[in-house]
């Protein structure tokens, strides 16, 4: 008998992970501006659910709270978006490489990714001291006007969230596929310590 060859994973895909005010949304767009690049944010996709269904003002709660999303419905949403852009044509799996902001958080979303998708590299952005990210999430709230930056114990409770989910999350990962890139360094340098692990793992 023939073996039927194996289905080929729909996307090839670069993971940022980092905490609150880590810049991985700033750096996500910045990516996505290549060509051959498509920047998903799924912080972005909740903040855009429509506040006067009643997922939207679920998620909208959980998200006051500093808390996550249900994987199952973070997962249905990440899908529908993807074979949106898909279908319209702004996005094109497998060649275009899909830089994730956000996706996967917790263990389960790591199992549903691996299953539709081959990670190329996980960017891990993070420094030693939280207390410069508070402050950037201070000048982002007022910037933005981002409720869920404003409010000192929702911030502290998203660290929490984030170290608690994190390490678990990446276990799902071979680690020679994480690059810690120090975000406490000016921009310049933080685009070069990218740019470099790009190069090198795209390559
Ligand atoms: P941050 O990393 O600064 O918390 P994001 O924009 O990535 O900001 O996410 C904002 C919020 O959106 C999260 O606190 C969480 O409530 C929700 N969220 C984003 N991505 C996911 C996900 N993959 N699963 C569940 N909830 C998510």
């Amino acid at each position: 008998m023939i073996a039927t060859p194996a289905k080929p994973a729909a996307y090839n895909v670069v993971l940022l992970f980092g905490p609150p005010g880590s810049g991985k949304g700033t750096w996500g767009k910045i990516l996505g501006m290549m060509p051959g690049f498509y920047h998903f944010s799924t912080g972005e996709m909740f903040r855009h659910l429509n506040v006067e269904s009643d997922l939207g003002k679920r998620i909208m709660e959980t998200m006051r709270r500093g808390e996550l999303a249900p994987d199952e419905i973070a997962f249905d949403l990440w899908q529908q978006h993807l074979n949106n852009a898909t279908l319209i044509g702004s996005f094109h799996p497998p060649k275009d490489i899909l830089v994730l902001d956000g996706f996967p958080r917790t263990p389960p979303q790591a199992e549903m990714l691996k299953a539709v998708a081959v990670v190329k590299v996980i960017l891990q952005l993070d420094c030693a001291d939280r207390e410069i990210l508070v402050e950037r999430l201070h000048k982002r709230a007022v910037l933005e006007g981002r409720h869920d930056d404003a409010n000192e114990a929702v911030i502290r409770r998203r660290f929490a969230v984030y170290d608690r989910d994190t390490a678990k999350t990446l276990a799902h990962f071979p680690d020679d596929l994480i690059a810690f890139i120090d975000v406490s360094l000016v921009p310049v340098q933080i685009l070069a310590a990218i740019s470099q692990t790009l190069a090198r793992r795209l390559a």
